[in-house]
């Protein structure tokens, strides 16, 4: 049995440890520990408490995969419900659809009585101002938000500290593998935008013969390059889970152009063994939670920095 979470995972380790260890499979597992992450006001970047679009909007992105069965759910830009990653569960499980997105998962959610919010905190209101006040002029901002609003994203995406995720993947007592997402994605994004924790096989996949792997932060860059399922890919190949990170590393750095920025790779192979990769030593700790079976404790461990690496034809300018 294993559990990785990246660092905004904490708060949900125990929640996935306590379901792990009653027996649970891996879905539930991973649902449960998103939701403490989700429902957590601490953790800027997920559910209640993330940051707002430049609409000043919450919207949440988030996804589950089933690697038994590659059965995903997944719902992107979904507002004032708490649980994004129980919605995207339930997508699976009671539609035949994959994806919801907007108007459609808003109203999806609401049909199956999902747990209503406000997820713009006082906290992220207040910041959401300042960011204006600082970063628009007054003519502009005397309009808002009924402005061209372009060119405020590349202002935002210049400070990309500002987005996060929570990924799980889990290994269950049935030696099932899952992977889930959950964010309020990129803060001041443009109105619309989704990253890549919503979208199979860029933000997650999960695949019990080989693996799971789910990314965090610069979405743009893991859509391009489809890294979740290209981690998977490499494992199927023959690759080590810590090869496959390396080569979907690669694959980042041959990207040219667009939004470049820092991307973390969560990995583990089929049993259970784990890699976490980072493109930079970001701003602030790049951090992961492990528990395998048999551990007393939540191992809390640095990703290794795979910013090295040379480009493979790319220009690897990752800012
Ligand atoms: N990957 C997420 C997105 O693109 C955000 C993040 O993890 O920083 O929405």
């Amino acid at each position: 049995m294993t559990i990785l979470a990246n660092c905004e995972g904490r708060v949900g380790m125990d929640a996935a440890r306590q379901a792990l260890l009653a027996g649970r499979p891996g879905l539930d597992v991973a649902e449960a520990g998103i939701r403490e992450v989700e429902s957590d006001v601490n953790v800027k970047s997920v559910g209640r408490g993330g940051g707002p679009n430049l609409l000043g909007e919450v919207v949440c992105d988030a996804a589950i995969m089933d690697g038994r069965t590659l059965k995903a759910g997944s719902v992107g830009s979904l507002r004032q419900f708490l649980h994004a990653v129980s919605v995207a569960r339930q997508v699976m499980e009671r539609l035949p659809h994959v994806m919801l997105v907007g108007d459609g998962a808003h109203r999806f959610a609401g049909e199956i009585g999902a747990e209503k919010a406000e997820m713009l905190t006082d906290e992220q209101r207040q910041k959401h101002e300042q960011w204006l006040r600082e970063h628009v002029p007054a003519d502009v901002l005397a309009g808002w938000p009924n402005v061209p609003l372009a060119e405020w994203t590349w202002v935002s995406g210049k400070d990309y500290a500002s987005g996060g995720t929570t990924t799980f993947l889990i290994r269950d007592a049935e030696g099932n593998i899952t992977a889930g997402t959950s964010t309020s994605g990129w803060a001041r994004s443009y109105p619309g935008r989704l990253g890549d924790s919503p979208i199979i096989g860029a933000g997650l996949y999960a695949d019990n013969r080989y693996g799971a792997c789910a990314c965090t932060h610069t979405g743009e860059m893991t859509i391009r390059a489809g890294t979740s399922r290209a981690v998977v890919s490499y494992m199927k190949a023959g690759a080590s889970v810590r090869e496959a990170c390396l080569e979907a590393m690669r694959d980042l750095a041959s990207l040219e152009g667009g939004q470049l920025g820092p991307v973390v790779i969560h990995a583990i192979d089929r049993g259970g063994e784990p890699c976490v990769l980072t493109t930079h030593e970001l701003g602030f700790p790049s951090s992961y939670f492990l528990w395998r079976e048999g551990a007393q404790d939540v191992a809390h461990e640095q990703a290794e920095v795979a910013r090295s690496l040379p480009p493979q034809g790319g220009t690897g300018d990752m800012r």
